[in-house]
């Protein structure tokens, strides 16, 4: 079975460090409380999990100076950010409701291979190069029944011997 590369992360960690990550890259810089707001969590769960963080080699946090991301953390971070976009896109592709996608997004993020990933890019590039491809696919169902049946001819009858 294909394995994938590095260490098991959890999905908690995965955010945290995608938020820190999107902070960093607007503002310049994170703090508790600027992940708190951003994550919806309290100040004191998040210092717990940002020291916790820094204790697995993702970040540096020193109290009263901020946090830093380590290159290890960037990478996470990096990945997942990637992940969200490519999601995003394919989802909005196939005209998803966007609060839909966010709710989809966030958790699928975190569970597909890289493999998967990869293929379905190669899904989102096709079809953003085919759009008349998509739009057969986007057709309602019930307008794709209705044109098939125009084409469809009578059923014959079972012939008898
Ligand atoms: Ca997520």
């Amino acid at each position: 079975m294909p394995q994938e590369p590095g260490p098991i992360i959890s999905p908690s960690i995965e955010d945290y460090l995608e938020r820190i990550y999107e902070l960093i890259e607007g503002k310049g810089y994170a703090r508790v409380s600027d992940i708190a707001s951003a994550l919806n969590f309290s100040r004191p769960s998040v210092t717990a999990m940002v020291q916790r963080l820094d204790r697995l080699g993702f970040l540096r946090y020193e109290r009263y100076r901020g946090l830093t991301l380590t290159a290890k953390g960037r990478e996470i971070a990096r990945r997942i950010q990637r992940r969200h976009v490519i999601l995003t896109e394919f989802f909005t592709l196939l005209q998803i409701d966007r609060n839909l996608i966010a709710r989809d997004v966030e958790g699928i993020e975190h569970h597909l291979s890289s493999e998967s990933l990869e293929r379905l890019e190669l899904l989102l590039e096709y079809w953003k190069a085919h759009p008349a491809q998509l739009q057969l696919i986007l057709q309602p169902p019930t307008a794709r029944r209705k044109k098939s049946s125009t084409k469809a001819t009578p059923p014959t009858p079972p012939t008898r011997p």
